[in-house]
């Protein structure tokens, strides 16, 4: 993953995904070496949309055993999400910077990092 979200894109951050050529399958992380939808297996690099909103999510009240999602210091509960992106892709990552009992299927999120796993925080202007 990038250390930070490209910014190449005028609506929003872009994370570095692969695409299918011939069924524009969006494949995020760039863990496929062939479509797994339609089986080409010439994959093209492409800027997936970051920003989107949330899918569903959970509050994860308990630290986790292993990385990326164990915290470096004292626990403290957190919001796992998935974000449903503009280009109909899931995300799994840590939703921060609101009360996890104002978190709400559909509110709007923006990436905020992606140096271990996707941060996301509140949309600004999005709806909260
Ligand atoms: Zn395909």
């Amino acid at each position: 993953m990038t250390a930070a979200p490209e910014k190449n894109r005028t609506d929003g951050a872009v994370l570095p995904a692969l695409r299918c050529p011939a069924c524009t399958l969006v494949i995020y992380p760039r863990t496929a070496s062939i479509c797994p939808r339609c089986s080409m297996k010439e994959l093209e690099t492409y800027g997936a949309a970051a920003d989107g909103r949330i899918w569903t999510y959970t509050v994860q009240r308990f630290p986790p055993k292993s990385p990326p999602y164990s915290p470096a210091g004292e626990f403290a509960p957190f919001v796992v999400a998935y974000v449903e992106t503009g280009d109909g892709i899931r995300i799994e990552g840590i939703l921060s910077g609101v009360d996890a009992a104002n978190v709400h299927i559909g509110m709007e999120v923006s990436l905020e990092s992606c140096t271990d796993v996707p941060r996301y925080v509140p949309a600004r202007g999005g709806t909260s």
